[in-house]
C-alpha cells in the first residue's frame, strides 16, 4: 500500500471504525478479488460490528493499493459518500491493472470524475436497463467529434435521471469523448433568476476546480452568465459534457445553446427544436419490463427471482412497471416480507382514488404505493413527512433545515430522513456535503394533493419555526441551510398568507442587504415582482394609502445592482443614503446611520 493511502487510512481509522458495516463492504471486496473468503470469515467471526471494522482496517493496512481502491469503491457503492470522500484524495493513481478492473467499465477514475461533477449515485436498489443505457451511450459517442444535444425523454418517474447517470458511468466513454469531465445540473421548473443562479453556481464550480481560479465577479445577467459559461466550456473545459436533468422549458435550453456537449432529460420531446447543432434522442419506456420489475422486488426482499411469490408479477403489472412505484412497494416488502397479497390488494383496490390530478401525474398505482408507504410510518413520523409538502419542486434541502422545522436535534433528523430514504419516500444526494434530501416530483404532487387543505398552516409552521429559531436575525453563514432560508422564507410567508410578516421582512434594509449579499440582487428583485400584489395590498391596509414602497426598494436594487454584485460587499447603508430623501429606503438607512453614530 502506498504511503499516501496508508497515512490516510490511519488518519481516518477511527471515523471508519465507528461508521462502517464491514459485512456489506466485504461482499464488494470479495467480488473485486482483493479479499479471500477465509479472510472474510475470520473478520465476520468477531463478536461486534466494531470489532469487525477494526479487523477489516487492520487487514486493509496490510493489503496493496488494489485493496484500498476496492474498499473505496465499496464505500461509494454502499453510499457512505462522506467516508469515501475522506479517502478520495489519496486514491493511488498508478495502477493500470486495477484501474480498469471492474467489468462494466465503472472504475475508480469514473467514480472520481462523476462525483466531482455532481452526478448522482445509483439508487439503493438498482437494476440495469442495458437496451436504453447502450442506446444513450451510442448517441453520446456521436458527440465525440462535435458539440450537440442528446435528449432522453419519457414520462415522469420512468427512470430518466437514473438512466442518464448510468450512461456516463463508463470509463471508455469518458476517456474517449468527455475527458474534460461530466457536469450535472438539476434544472426542473424554474424562472429566470433561478436559472441565472444555477448557471452562476455551475460557473463557480468550474472555476474552483481550475488551478488558477479566476477573479471574475459573478455574472450580472442571464446573458452574462451564458457568456461566462461559453468561455469556460470552450476554453477551459473543452470536450466536457453537461447533463441537464429535467428540463421543462425551451427558454431554459437557450441559455445553454453555446456549442457545447449536452445530455438532457425531459418529458417533452420537442424541446431542442429551438436550439442549434446536432441533435439525437432516446425515448425511455415509461415502465420496466416484467423481468426488471421483478428483479427490483427480488433485490429489495433478498429473494431469488424464481423464489418470488405469484403476487409479485401482478404487483409489477399493477404498477405498469413504474420504477418509482415498484421501488416504493419493494421497500415496504423488505420490512414486511409476508405482505405480498396485502400490498397487491391495496394496489388493486384504488380506494383512495384522487379527485383532482395534476398534469404530470397519472399513476393510480403511485397513490396506492405512497399511501401504503406512509401508512407504515410511525404516527409521529407520518406527521413529519406531511411537513415536506411545503418544499418546492426540485429543491434539495439539508437536514438542518428540517431540524429547524421539526425542532429536533440534527442527528435525530438524520435518522428520520434515513428511514424515509430506506422506504423510497425520499431521495438523498450524497455527493453533496452535507447530504441534501429531495422528493421525486410525483411524490410532491401526491403530498400537495393529499394535504391541499392544510398547506397554508403547514407553511405557517415553517415560518413560525424559523422565527423561533432565528429570533436575532436571519442566518448569514452562507451554508446550505442559510441559503435555503434566505431564498425561500418569503415564499413560505406568501403561501402561509402572512402578508404582514412578508411586508416587514421585505421592507427591511437588513434583510435586503443580507439577501443581496448572499444571493445577489436578481433574486430580490424577483421577490418584489412576484409578491408585489401582496405587498401593495398590505401597504394600503397599513397606511390607508398606496405608498410605493415596493417600487422604492425595487428601484434601489436596480440602480445599485452592479455595486451589490461586488466583492467585498459594499456598505448598503451608504448606498441607501443616496436614495431620494422621501424614500423608505433612505429613511431606514438614516436610522441605521444615526444608530451607528451614537454607538460609535
Ligand atoms: P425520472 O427522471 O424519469 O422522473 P428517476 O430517474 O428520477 O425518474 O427515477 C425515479 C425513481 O425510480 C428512482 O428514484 C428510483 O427509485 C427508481 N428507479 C429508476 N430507475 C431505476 C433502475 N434502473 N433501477 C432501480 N430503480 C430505479
Amino acid at each position: 500500500l502506498e504511503e499516501g493511502a496508508r497515512s490516510c487510512l490511519l488518519r481516518f481509522r477511527h471515523r471508519l471504525e465507528q461508521d462502517i458495516k464491514p459485512s456489506y463492504l466485504m461482499d464488494h471486496m470479495i467480488s473485486d478479488g482483493v479479499l479471500t473468503v477465509d479472510e472474510e470469515e475470520r473478520i465476520s467471526n468477531k463478536p461486534t460490528r466494531k470489532d469487525q471494522a477494526v479487523a477489516l482496517l487492520e487487514l486493509l493496512l496490510r493489503k496493496d493499493n488494489r485493496g484500498y481502491i476496492s474498499f473505496y469503491n465499496a464505500l461509494v457503492k454502499e453510499t457512505y459518500g462522506d467516508l469515501a470522500n475522506l479517502l478520495h484524495d489519496d486514491l493511488p493513481q498508478t495502477l493500470p491493472g486495477a484501474y480498469k478492473s471492474s467489468s462494466d467499465g465503472c472504475t475508480s477514475y469514473v467514480q472520481t470524475v462523476l462525483s466531482e461533477g455532481g452526478v448522482p449515485q445509483r439508487p439503493v436498489v438498482f437494476v440495469s436497463r442495458p437496451e436504453f443505457v447502450n442506446c444513450v451511450r451510442e448517441k453520446l459517442y456521436r458527440l465525440q467529434k462535435e458539440p450537440g444535444w442528446v435528449t432522453v425523454f419519457g414520462m415522469a418517474g420512468s427512470g430518466k435521471s437514473v438512466l442518464a447517470a448510468e450512461a456516463v458511468r463508463h470509463h471508455g466513454l469518458i476517456e474517449e469523448c468527455f475527458p474534460g469531465g461530466i457536469h450535472w445540473l438539476s434544472i426542473g421548473q424554474l424562472d429566470k433568476p433561478d436559472l441565472m443562479v444555477k448557471i452562476q453556481s455551475l460557473c463557480f464550480r468550474l472555476e474552483q476546480s481550475l488551478d488558477s481560479p479566476s477573479l471574475h465577479r459573478p455574472p450580472n445577467s442571464l446573458d452574462e452568465a451564458k457568456e461566462r459559461l461559453r468561455y469556460l466550456t470552450l476554453r477551459r473545459y473543452p470536450r466536457s459534457l453537461l447533463i441537464l436533468d429535467d428540463i421543462w422549458d425551451s427558454t431554459v435550453l437557450k441559455a445553454f445553446d453555446i456549442h457545447c456537449r449536452i445530455l438532457l432529460t425531459t418529458r417533452n420531446r420537442s424541446l431542442t427544436d429551438s436550439v442549434s447543432g446536432a441533435k439525437y434522442e432516446v425515448e425511455v419506456e415509461s415502465g420496466l419490463d416484467e423481468k426488471k420489475g421483478l428483479e427490483i422486488l427480488a433485490l429489495y426482499t433478498n429473494t431469488k427471482l424464481h423464489g418470488l411469490p405469484e403476487e409479485a408479477r401482478s404487483i409489477v403489472k399493477e404498477c405498469k412497471g413504474s420504477p418509482l412505484v415498484v421501488s416504493l412497494i419493494g421497500a415496504l416488502l423488505k420490512e414486511k416480507p409476508n405482505r405480498w397479497r396485502y400490498y397487491l390488494n391495496q394496489l388493486q383496490q384504488k380506494q383512495f382514488k384522487r379527485i383532482r390530478k395534476s398534469s404530470s401525474y397519472d399513476y393510480d398505482a403511485l397513490d396506492q404505493a405512497m399511501d401504503a408507504s406512509i401508512e407504515v410510518l410511525p404516527d409521529e413520523h407520518r406527521e413529519l413527512y406531511k411537513d415536506l409538502s411545503v418544499l418546492e419542486k426540485d429543491i434539495k434541502v439539508p437536514a438542518k433545515v428540517l431540524s429547524v422545522l421539526w425542532d429536533l436535534e440534527p442527528e435525530h433528523v438524520e435518522d428520520i430522513l434515513e428511514e424515509f430514504v430506506n422506504k423510497s419516500l425520499l431521495f438523498v444526494d450524497s455527493n453533496n456535503k452535507p447530504h441534501l434530501y429531495y422528493l421525486h416530483d410525483l411524490q410532491l404532487d401526491f403530498l400537495v394533493e393529499q394535504n391541499r387543505t392544510q398547506l397554508e398552516s403547514l407553511h405557517n409552521k415553517v415560518v413560525h419555526q424559523y422565527q423561533q429559531h432565528y429570533r436575532d436575525g436571519p442566518p448569514t453563514s452562507g451554508d446550505e441551510e442559510c441559503l435555503y432560508w434566505i431564498r425561500f422564507l418569503t415564499h413560505h410567508m406568501a403561501k402561509a398568507n402572512l402578508s404582514q410578516e412578508l411586508y416587514s421582512l421585505m421592507f427591511s434594509l437588513d434583510w435586503v442587504s443580507i439577501k443581496a449579499q448572499i444571493m445577489g440582487p436578481a433574486h430580490l428583485i424577483n421577490d418584489y415582482v412576484e409578491y408585489g400584489p401582496i405587498l401593495d395590498k398590505e401597504v394600503s391596509r397599513q397606511h390607508n394609502c398606496t405608498m410605493y414602497e415596493t417600487n422604492q426598494f425595487q428601484e434601489f436594487l436596480s440602480l445599485n445592482g452592479h455595486q451589490l454584485e461586488q466583492r467585498p460587499f459594499p456598505d448598503v447603508v451608504q448606498l441607501a443614503l443616496s436614495q431620494p430623501h422621501t424614500s423608505e429606503v433612505y429613511r431606514q438607512a438614516l436610522l441605521q446611520a444615526q444608530d451607528r453614530a451614537s454607538t460609535g
